[in-house]
This record gives C-alpha cells, structure tokens and sequence, in this order.
C-alpha cells in the first residue's frame, strides 16, 4: 500500500524536484534602435513597437506611401518563431512605433497585443487578442507580469507635434507618415523574476520614479536626441533619486531615417558622451548602459 502511494507521489516529486533545481533564465535583451526592444525569458517574448522597415526622412516629410517588408522584420524575429507566448507592446501609433504591427501579427496571429485603445485600427482585421492599455489591470502572461501607465509624448523641435490625433476608422493600405495619428501615450512596468523592467520610450512624465510599482533593475528610456537634452536629463534627475542597481538604457536616439542594417548612426544632437557628461554634473550617480544593439540586418552576413 504504501507502495503504490509512492509510486503516485513519485512523479510530482519528480516534477517539484525539476523545477527547483532549473535555474530561471534570465531576461535576454535586443535593440532594434528607436524604441523596438525584444525582451525574452525562452518560454515567452515581448516585442515593443514594431519598426524594422524604417523610411527615409523624405519619405516621412513628403507623405509618401509608408511600406512594411515582411521579409525583413523575418530576418530579424526567426529566431523567436518558436517561442510559445508571444506578446508586443505599442507605446503610441506614430509610424516609428507601429508601422510593421501589421506584417507581424500575420506572422505571430497568436501573439498578443497590448497599446492604446485604438491599436487595433493598425492590426489585420482578424487579429482579435488585443488588450487596451486605457483600461487594462495588471496582465500576467507566462513569467512576465506588464502594467501600462499613461504617459506624455515628447515634443519635437521648435514645438512641432507630429500626426497629432486620433484614428477613428482602420489605416489605409497604402498609408503615409501622416495617417499614423496618435492621441496617446503609454509606458509600461514589465515585471519578471529576473528583471524588473520599465519601458518608458517617451521619457516625458508626469509621474517621478516613485510612481512606478517597484525600482527598476533595467530601464529603457527614450533619448531621443532630437529634443531638449535638458527635458531628458530632467527626468533622468527625477530617476536619479532610484538606487545605483537600476539600469539606465538609453534608446531612440538613432537616426531611424536611414535602413536597419546600415551602419548605426544616433541622430545630430546625441552623444552618449554628453549624456554622460551632463549626468555626471547632478547629485547622482547613474548606471549607464548601452542597449543590446540587434539591428544588423542578419542575412547581409550570408551573402
Ligand atoms: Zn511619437
């Protein structure tokens, strides 16, 4: 009798026995410059704004036809095909955050979406695993738990407010830089037992870093070194007051108007030397680092 009981215990032993002694992978990182981030434990990955195929400055300016390329964004996200939940993040529907959603999700339509409410106008119309970030509570989705927070847009030089609106009716197909409205803002608290992240690509706020749910061991922030240094460093300050364990990750400061691919090149007014310089002069001491740079386009290599 008390055989048999071991025989059924023996196996849950087994599984329990398995799980405590797998180590929990930690959260692997990739940069595809301006604020398009994997972020993977294995079991699940998180992609925030998708934006491979990335058009010309004069293409933007003109309001020519925007197009996405599916085989690139491909040659960038094989490598995770295989990966069991898939999850990606829209700060705001401006181009440079959401013009490859479309191609994506026709390759991952099991992935689920988490943006603004109107994210949807910018999926395939069968895409139907979408989460409002307006209104959503905390999701937890394999290890990973996200939380969306409102965030403000930074504004561009001399005040321009780019594609300033909100989308009311689906994109057209043959949409330009203009018919990428956004109304709104998130950012977004990733929390993973390995690393507990903020993703906060507009780096303007309303909120200092005691508004976030926990002190973050890795922070991506938007540079964006078109803007005012000293806006970005005025948040930066406010984070600064976080212990020196958090990460600090500058990104979209790369000149996005030229191809993935091509040589990396941040845009005119960023230095990362300047940054650093700037951040040296406040009371704090911050914990640059440099994003995983994954933008090399990976079939160049095999030709
Ligand atoms: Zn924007």
């Amino acid at each position: 009798m008390a055989n048999s009981k071991l025989l059924k215990f023996w196996p849950k032993l087994l599984l329990a026995w398995v799980f405590l002694i797998t180590p929990l992978k930690a959260v692997d990182f990739g940069w595809y410059g301006t604020s398009c981030l994997t972020m993977t434990d294995g079991e699940t990955i998180i992609l925030t704004d998708p934006f491979f195929t990335r058009p010309s400055f004069w293409s933007v300016l003109f309001g020519r036809t925007l197009k996405s390329d599916p085989d690139l964004i491909k040659s960038f996200l094989e490598p995770y095909q295989k990966i069991k939940n898939k999850i990606v993040i829209i700060s705001h529907t401006h181009y440079d955050h959401i013009l490859d959603l479309k191609n994506l999700l026709l390759m991952w339509p099991d992935a689920t979406v988490i943006g603004p409410k109107e994210t949807p106008l910018f999926a395939p119309p069968t895409h139907s695993r979408f989460i409002s970030a307006d209104t959503m509570g905390p999701v937890g989705i394999g290890k990973f738990k996200i939380r969306s927070f409102p965030a403000v847009h930074a504004p561009l030089p001399l005040g321009i407010e780019f594609a300033k609106g909100e989308r009311t009716s689906p994109l057209p197909s043959n949409p330009d830089a203009y018919d990428f409205l956004a109304s709104r803002s998130f950012s977004f608290s990733i929390e993973h037992p390995q690393n507990k992240i903020i993703f906060h690509p507009g780096a303007y706020l309303k909120y200092s870093h005691k508004d976030f749910p926990f002190v973050p061991d890795t922070l991506f922030v938007g540079a964006q070194g078109r803007h005012k240094t000293k806006d970005y460093l005025k948040f930066l300050k406010e984070i600064g007051a976080a212990p020196q364990k958090t990460a600090i990750v500058p990104v979209h400061h790369d000149n996005f108007f030229k191809p993935l691919g091509k040589e990396f090149s941040v845009m005119p007014l960023f230095t990362y030397e300047t940054l650093k310089k700037e951040l040296n002069k406040t009371p704090y001491s911050f914990n640059l680092k440099v994003a995983p740079y994954k933008g090399e386009k990976p079939q160049d290599d095999q030709s």
